[in-house]
């Protein structure tokens, strides 16, 4: 899958995306990126890429005529035309599926902004524009490599096990199960029995309720969402009383 950047900061992505699992995505031709620099469609002496706001007000906008320009060559280029993502508070959350979505694609182009943020005509390019969280970054250089990393680690390959992205947070609508490793009793907190056990179907439905109730524990808003049996369900009502009755005590 190709990823490609536009940002201002094209030099800061490299240190991260050529680590780890990355990195080891980059080499095995799973990831290809490409960085590309927005003063590269400025035409004055200065590569300006912002000015003030009309209207006054603080700080400085992204103009639209570099982003127009870069978002079209770029585009040009390759045989697939790129899905444009740009990036803003303002945007649509970004969650898991968005990643599993993004993963079905050839070619995705992310376009970060700064400064405060773009020129309204510029979110024209866009496909779709994603926002992060409820907070304000100072460019998105941050954002586009969350997704890069969200997305390349669903890639068939990326990850050793073929296994590790399937049955984790959110793949179900769930989050994951507790999970513990060695040693089995640390300063007398046990891992649970079940564990040691080597019974795998006991495992197996001892993990389904810990997901349920570490749901039910940390995001009782995602339980609606879930696929659940009836008797799941219920077991969930249940782990959501026990947290309540926790709270109030
Ligand atoms: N003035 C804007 C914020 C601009 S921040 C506003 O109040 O809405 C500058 C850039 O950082 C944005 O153009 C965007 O690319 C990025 N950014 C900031 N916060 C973000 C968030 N929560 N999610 C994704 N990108 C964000």
């Amino acid at each position: 899958m190709r990823f490609e950047t536009l940002s201002v900061f094209p030099q800061v992505f490299a240190p991260y995306l050529d680590e780890s699992i990355m990195g080891r995505a980059q080499r095995k031709g799973i990831l290809d990126f490409e960085a590309y620099d927005l003063r590269h469609w400025t035409h004055d002496r200065h590569n300006t890429v912002d000015d003030a706001p009309f209207g006054g007000g603080q700080g400085m906008l992204m103009k639209p005529a570099p982003i127009f320009e870069a978002v079209r060559d770029i585009a040009s280029r390759g045989d697939a035309k790129p899905h444009v993502v740009f990036f803003s508070p303002c945007g649509k959350r970004y969650d898991e599926s968005c990643a599993q979505r993004l993963a079905t694609l050839d070619r995705v182009l992310l376009v970060c902004g700064r400064y405060e943020g773009m020129d309204e005509r510029a979110y024209e390019l866009a496909d779709e524009v994603f926002s992060l969280g409820d907070y304000v970054l100072t460019g998105g250089e941050l954002a586009a490599l969350v997704v890069i990393d969200s997305v390349v680690r669903l890639l068939p390959g990326a990850l050793g096990d073929e296994k590790s992205a399937e049955d984790e947070s959110f793949s179900d609508g769930l989050l994951e199960y507790a999970q513990y490793t060695r040693p089995a009793d640390f300063e007398g907190r046990r891992v649970p029995d079940v564990l040691l056990s080597g019974d795998h179907g006991a495992v197996d439905a001892w993990r389904r309720r810990s997901s349920i109730e570490r749901t039910a524990r940390w995001r009782p808003d995602l339980l609606d969402g879930a696929t659940l049996t009836d008797e799941e369900r219920a077991f969930a009502r249940e782990a959501t009383r026990r947290e309540e009755g926790e709270c109030d005590g």
